[in-house]
């Protein structure tokens, strides 16, 4: 039986992922909710039973001969997917810019992938490493997330998007914060750019 929503968020509550305050996104935008899913995944024994959610949703599809997803938060959950499905789990990594699957990882033409990210937001990474696996003629069965933070918006083509949770996150441009306007200090959680 699959987890219901209230059990995978009472998950992120047990992690302190979910963050209550004033927050700057990656975006740009504030929101009064940061998610670090970095942090759930700290728990291994968080991230297999994740997995092993992800699998089951994704039963139909038949099994892939590797699970891949972008450095860096991709990696660890590419791991444990890979271990559910007992195949290889590797990564993709930006080298000055450009998505690559570097350190002789083998990428035969043909085979089968699933492509996950721990949070999709715009999706842009996971487009990406769809790219470099489409140049190399591999076959994707679906991409897969713990978190959709799209409000359903993420699109990857062809391909199913099979995400666990639907987190809305409500944010404000900066001009229009209603925390900005209350003078709550803002934070900057940890994000690519730093
Ligand atoms: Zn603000």
């Amino acid at each position: 039986m699959m987890v219901s929503q209230e059990e995978i968020l009472d998950i992120f509550k047990k992690s302190n992922a979910l963050l209550e305050g004033h927050f700057q996104l990656t975006s740009g935008l504030h929101s009064n909710q940061y998610f670090q899913c970095a942090l759930v995944l700290q728990y291994p024994e968080y991230c297999s039973f994740l997995a092993e959610q992800l699998k089951e949703k994704m039963a139909s599809l038949g099994d892939p001969d590797f699970v891949i997803g972008p450095a860096l938060g991709g990696v660890t959950l590419a791991y444990e997917l890979a271990r559910a499905f007992g195949v290889k789990g590797i990564f993709a990594e930006r080298k000055e810019g450009e998505m690559l699957i570097r350190r002789g990882f083998s990428v035969p033409e043909g085979s089968k992938a699933i492509v996950v990210e721990d949070v999709v937001t715009t999706g842009g990474s996971v487009k990406e490493v769809i790219k470099v696996l489409e140049q190399k003629k591999v076959q994707i069965l679906s991409v897969a997330s713990i978190v959709d933070r799209s409000s359903g918006t993420a699109e990857f083509g062809a391909y199913p998007f099979n995400p666990l949770f639907q987190m809305d996150v409500q944010t404000f441009e900066p001009e229009n914060c209603t925390l900005c306007q209350k003078n709550i200090p803002i934070t900057k959680p940890g994000s690519r750019k730093q």
